[in-house]
């Protein structure tokens, strides 16, 4: 079957996801399982989210609006970029797809950091490009080699900002020299799907700045996160006009649902209740970094950033340490996908979570 397939599929490693939580009770035989895998908002999406979601189930006989209409508005507003300059998916992950299926040609290059997040590497295999990959400085990206590594087949630079898994990302300084006189033919895909947790940070750096400069940069974000609409699937781009409009073409008419919509529409406008779980979420971050520092002695070791997950290095191999943690009802992720065999990346949960996940990586250490 192999001989048949698109010579770009076979090339590609199955995406192995953080395994969901009724899997792990059916396998393990367990009532109580917590997931600290996928960067998930706890807490789930407001009830006037919740609430706008039941009023549009009665429409499901119907289409979803393709044109994403009314979250368009209040996603442009909020911006302060033109509604035509906006492009939506079915979670960013489909934003970074349609970046390349609008751009790249077979043997175009991409590059990107690595580790990195891995959607950056499995979409663009699959829409033949040429992957350049920059291995990190430490946690952090290295953009004065990512720079030179661009060449005049390179379509496409992602830069998670911060990325995925280090938790890092590139300061407003540091964009800004990777800018300077960066050809206009390369399009800049700056990933912000963290970007609520980074935004009040004093060198994080403003890319929709970029954007409304003229710079050739997609900015994209998502309601999976902060929102806590994982399970729905949406999330955008912003670009310039000529870019969104390629980007648009490329995409399936319907790929955002009804409810989709309706719910990120709702999210934006209750902010209230995001902020405070951004707040809680943050205490709860120091907390778990301070009782991880205490783990020093048993090899434990970590670098701290502003988003809601942290990648936590032991002295045991993850592919031992995660099915240990599994056992206990506690799902994180074992970086060993990424090269990384010694470390896990834990969510940031709820108190009572955390707690747990720090109970059960104590006894396993
Ligand atoms: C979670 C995540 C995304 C996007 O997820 P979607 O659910 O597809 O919006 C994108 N980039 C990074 C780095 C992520 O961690």
């Amino acid at each position: 079957m192999k001989t048949l397939a698109n010579k770009f599929v076979t090339g590609i490693k199955p995406y192995v996801p953080g395994k969901p939580i009724e899997e792990v009770k059916r396998e393990f035989g367990l009532k109580n399982v917590i997931k600290l895998a996928s960067n998930e908002n706890p807490y789930g999406p407001s009830p006037k989210v919740l609430k706008a979601i039941s009023a549009c189930a009665k429409t499901l006989n119907r289409y979803p609006d393709g044109a994403c209409f009314e979250l368009r508005q209040e996603v442009a507003k909020r911006l302060k970029v033109g509604a035509d300059q906006l492009v939506f998916g079915c979670g960013s992950d489909e934003v970074i797809v349609l970046a390349l299926r609008a751009f790249i040609n077979e043997g175009d290059e991409v590059v990107m950091a690595k580790p990195s997040f891995l959607v950056y590497s499995l979409a663009s295999t699959l829409a033949g490009a040429k992957l350049v990959q920059i291995p990190l400085n430490g946690l952090r990206y290295d953009l004065v080699a990512m720079k030179k590594a661009v060449t005049p087949r390179t379509k496409i630079v992602f830069i998670g900002n911060p990325d995925n898994p280090s938790g890092q990302y590139p300061t407003k300084d540091e964009v800004a020299v990777f800018m300077k006189d960066l050809p206009e033919s390369v399009i800049v895909f700056f990933d912000e799907a963290y970007f609520e947790f980074a935004a009040k940070e004093k060198d994080y750096p403003d890319t929709l700045a970029l954007l409304r400069a003229g710079r050739n940069v997609v900015v994209a974000r998502t309601f999976s996160k902060i929102y806590g609409l994982a399970g729905l699937r949406v999330g955008y781009g912003a670009a310039s006009l000529e870019v969104a409009d390629l980007m648009n073409r490329a995409r399936e008419p319907f790929n955002v649902t009804s409810l989709a919509q309706a719910a990120a529409v709702a999210a934006l406008k209750d902010s209230a209740y995001y902020q405070k779980i951004l707040k809680q979420l943050g205490r709860e971050r120091d907390l778990l970094c301070k009782e991880l520092e205490m783990l020093a002695a048993k090899g434990v070791s970590f670098s701290k950033g502003c988003t809601n997950f942290i990648q936590v290095r032991t002295l045991i191999d993850s592919r031992a340490l995660s099915p240990a943690l599994i056992k206990k009802g506690i799902i994180v992720r074992d970086m060993s996908a990424w090269g990384l065999s010694n470390y896990i990346r834990v969510t940031i949960g709820t108190p009572a979570e955390n707690k747990k996940f720090l109970k059960a990586l104590k006894e396993s250490l």
